[in-house]
């Protein structure tokens, strides 16, 4: 699967003097020429230092405590949990070695009931017998907590496989996408709720023990091994495939890196000998440069800055992800709307496009792909989804090269920060594969052509041949297969120890 090109038109030509003037200035904002993006590279590789030697730093650079490395031929059953923003899945991973691995899953909504609930059950199951309530149906006991509902899944999943009752526990790698502070490959402490889930009662302690206890109770023969951040999965499930990965990114909702560490490089590690020399680290790399020493903000970004629910925080995120990159190309619009420069003179109603979020960042997608002399499809959008009707033609061709400006800047910024792993790492001509993960790089026209680009420009060394030496691939299900992966990593530490 591979996204379309992209059909770039480049700076506008074409407008009013006002327009032309306007979108000069967009045009400089939003370019990072290739000496600027070498000191945003720069300074992202002092701050990984600084986050390697310190405790809270801006790049918090998490030891995962996930120790060495694949080599492809791991084999066994493993039980992967993800709980990420809008569902549930459990998938039951076999792998087979020599970098094959086959699925099972199944998928369950959590509803906002369960979200904003208690984390525990309060009434308790026997209670919910008692009062004759199904216990499959989770919204008739508005207690039942999210741990139960979890343990309930993998209740069923395990009995629709057969493998309710087996001799050995399965081991179970959790990954849990949200902030945890980890101490152990499978202990960790949630500080702190995100993407809309509040459940009481869990904020200060282990989600694993939570877990466990819960999936004891209902003697399910499953023991969690590992606790896993996507990242971390998406370099483990891309490593098993290839062996010569370093890095695993998440270029999706969010934007995150993890590598492998030499452990001599991690001056915090306080915590003495491990199995190997080498730990992958989870770098929390979107709150690069939240100090805005080098990242060239412009007000577009410093208005969507404003206006999340997390303003001054994530700001290399807020530049680069899925979930940004259209807000801030309505923005720019809606700045134009302001200044009479676009969809004045029809008159239409732009209610729509005033509003936040309105501007799905998969719209400049399609944008960017619209390779047609009348931009057909970039109308069409406007049309359906925003009701923006008789747009003209220098209008058209303003959306989509401020989708490009937008899309190449967040292409170039995720280069810079590959480009940094990359030289950290001290990586030579026989090169490295980095696997990537999110919609955002599966499906944007051409982002990963110009993270090739951006990457070319800063390590000329490679330049010529960038794409066989920093071999970027899709690495899909970081969460499934890579949780499974790392359950097994720690099996084999844990056997080692
Ligand atoms: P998650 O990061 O939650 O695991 P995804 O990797 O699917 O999920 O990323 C979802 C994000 O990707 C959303 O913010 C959405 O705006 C963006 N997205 C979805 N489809 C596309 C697309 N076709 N092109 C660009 N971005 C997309
Ligand atoms: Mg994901």
């Amino acid at each position: 699967m591979h996204a379309p090109k992209a059909s770039t038109i480049g700076p506008i030509t074409q407008g009013s003097p006002e327009q032309l003037a306007y979108m000069d200035e967009i045009e400089k904002l939003f370019t990072i020429d290739t000496e600027q993006l070498g000191d945003i590279k720069d300074h992202f590789m002092a701050e990984m230092t600084k986050g390697l030697d310190n405790e809270r730093q801006t790049l918090a650079m998490i030891p995962s405590y996930v120790e060495g490395r694949l080599t492809g031929q791991e084999q066994g059953h493993y039980l992967a949990l993800d709980l990420g923003g809008t569902n549930l899945r459990v998938v039951l991973v076999t792998l087979e070695g020599h970098g094959k691995f086959k699925t099972v899953s199944t998928k369950a909504k959590v509803s906002e009931e369960l979200k904003t609930g208690p984390m525990r059950d309060l009434c308790g199951k026997s209670d919910l017998k008692l009062k004759g309530m199904d216990d499959t149906d989770t919204n008739r006991c508005v207690t039942m907590g999210m741990i139960d509902y979890i343990a309930d899944c993998i209740d069923r999943f395990l009995t629709e496989q057969n493998l309710g009752s087996v001799d050995e526990d399965l081991p179970l790698g959790y990954t849990f996408s949200f902030p945890v502070l980890q101490s152990k490959i499978n202990r960790g402490i949630l500080t702190a709720w995100t993407k809309g889930f509040n459940c009481s009662g869990a904020i200060g302690k282990d989600p694993v023990l939570l877990l466990q206890d819960s999936l004891l109770r209902k003697h399910l023969p499953v023991k969690i091994t590992a606790l896993v951040n996507d990242t971390v999965g998406t370099l483990l499930s891309n490593a098993y495939q290839k062996p010569d990965t370093l890095a695993g990114l998440i270029l999706g909702t969010g934007a995150n890196g993890a590598y492998i560490e030499q452990m001599t490089n991690i001056g915090k590690w306080k915590e003495g000998a491990t199995t190997s020399h080498e730990m992958v680290i989870n770098m929390e790399f979107g709150a690069f440069d939240n100090e805005r020493v080098k990242l060239p903000v412009t007000r577009f970004d410093n208005k969507l800055d404003r206006k999340s629910i997390n303003p001054h925080f994530q700001i290399f995120e807020k530049l680069i992800s899925g979930m940004y990159l259209g807000e801030i190309v309505r923005n720019v619009i809606t700045d134009m709307m302001d200044r009479n420069l676009l969809f004045g003179q029809h008159g239409q109603a732009t209610d729509i496009v005033s509003g936040h979020y309105q501007f799905e960042t998969s719209y400049m997608s399609s944008i960017e792909a619209d390779g047609s002399d009348d931009l057909a499809m970039v109308r069409e959008i406007l049309d359906t989804n925003l009701n923006l009707t008789n747009v003209d033609d220098v209008e058209l061709r303003i959306v989509k090269r401020l989708c490009e400006l937008v899309g190449t800047r967040a292409a170039r910024l995720a280069a810079a920060s590959i480009a940094a792993i990359v030289i950290h790492a001290k990586v030579d001509r026989k090169g490295a594969d980095i696997g990537i993960d999110g919609s955002l790089y599966e499906f944007y026209p051409d982002f990963e052509a110009r993270i090739y680009q951006g990457m070319a420009e800063l390590l000329p060394d490679f330049a010529g041949d960038i794409r066989n030496i920093i071999r970027l691939g899709l690495a899909r299900d970081g969460s499934g297969v890579g949780a499974a992966l790392t359950a097994c990593v720690a099996d084999k530490m844990f056997k080692s120890k």
